[in-house]
């Protein structure tokens, strides 16, 4: 399967299939929530399949096992938990599968999932197989974004980047799965990635996140009711709110500068508003600040209580 906005990309690869000229080491560079995964693995079960070098047949032994998750030439390495590094004992492990044999008589692919969740130590025990894979043998790294992966592993692979849909098609594509219309800054919300904007409505963490702006508007202004119900409400869904209500402030802060012609807030404008003509531009910038130090550090200490660190964060605009 592959998404519309992946289309270009893949009849890329598949003319370089049908030319035998892929090179061994490809690395897709996506957004998170752009299906980034779903085009890989459709990659490597093209690889991989027994009757065509550019479309998986679907009927063939290796497609079906494919399907079925147990091919025993397709191995998978990815950090245990968002965030964290992949560790050194898995990409050992890469190397071990890259000498062995097929077991299909045919390719086998190495798929290594956020590449920039590599370490430097990670890198430097696979560059040489990366560089010089055994024949038959396909490496597909996936990142976001250039940034964090180290230069080594990006000199050694063939870069393509996977451009995402502008944020109408997306909106569009996302209604047309859910068959009724969604709001724009749902889209920006999640920085215009259409699988992450599916889920987000899925979820129903679009109506939460409503609700938890209304309520937060509405805290910030005297006499501040309802520190606790906001701050459970952003413990409900987690660090993620956190990211949204930060946009919220940003929005209220370019709101203030008059510069209104790219708010994330689309359709919570009245929101955007009440905030920016109520809380200080010096105060609204702290607390922009905090919230972001404030999510990081409850992205890297699990076991923290958002609960009480929010209602800690909060306090900040009481007493202006
Ligand atoms: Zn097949």
């Amino acid at each position: 399967m592959i998404y519309p906005w992946q289309q270009t990309l893949w009849h890329n690869w598949q003319q370089l299939l049908e030319q035998r000229r892929l090179h061994h080491a490809i690395l897709l560079l996506a957004a998170k929530g752009s299906g980034r995964g779903v085009l890989a693995r459709q990659l490597s079960k093209t690889v991989l399949c027994q009757n065509s070098d550019s479309e998986a047949c679907d009927v063939c032994h290796s497609c079906k096992l494919f399907e079925a998750e147990s091919h025993p030439d397709f191995h998978v390495i990815k950090p245990e938990q968002d965030g964290k590094q992949i560790g050194v004992d898995a990409v050992r492990q890469c190397n071990r599968w890259a000498t062995e044999t097929s077991h299909l008589n045919g390719q086998r692919v190495i798929l290594i999932e956020q590449a920039d969740a590599l370490g430097e130590a990670g890198a430097n025990a696979i560059l040489k197989t990366l560089e010089e894979p055994p024949a038959g043998c396909q490496f597909i790294l996936t990142a976001q974004s250039l940034d964090r992966l180290l230069p080594t592993i990006v000199s050694r692979c063939n870069k393509w980047r996977l451009n995402p849909p502008d944020e109408k098609n997306v909106k569009s594509w996302v209604e047309s799965q859910l068959h009724q219309s969604i709001f724009l800054e749902s889209v920006r919300l999640n920085n215009g990635a259409p699988l992450a904007t599916l889920a987000f409505i899925e979820s129903g963490l679009d109506i939460r996140y409503g609700n938890l702006v209304k309520a937060f508007t509405e805290f910030v202004q005297p006499p501040h009711i309802g520190i606790y119900d906001v701050a459970a409400m952003c413990s409900a869904d987690g660090i993620v709110t956190l990211q949204l209500l930060s946009y919220l402030l940003v929005d209220s802060l370019k709101w203030q500068q008059g510069a209104t012609e790219y708010l994330v807030h689309q359709e919570s404008l009245a929101a955007v508003e009440a905030i920016a003509t109520t809380i200080p531009t010096a105060l609204l910038l702290e607390q922009v600040r905090n919230i972001n130090n404030l999510h990081r550090q409850l992205a890297k200490h699990t076991g923290l209580n958002i609960e009480l660190l929010v209602v800690e964060w909060l306090t900040g605009f009481i007493g202006q």
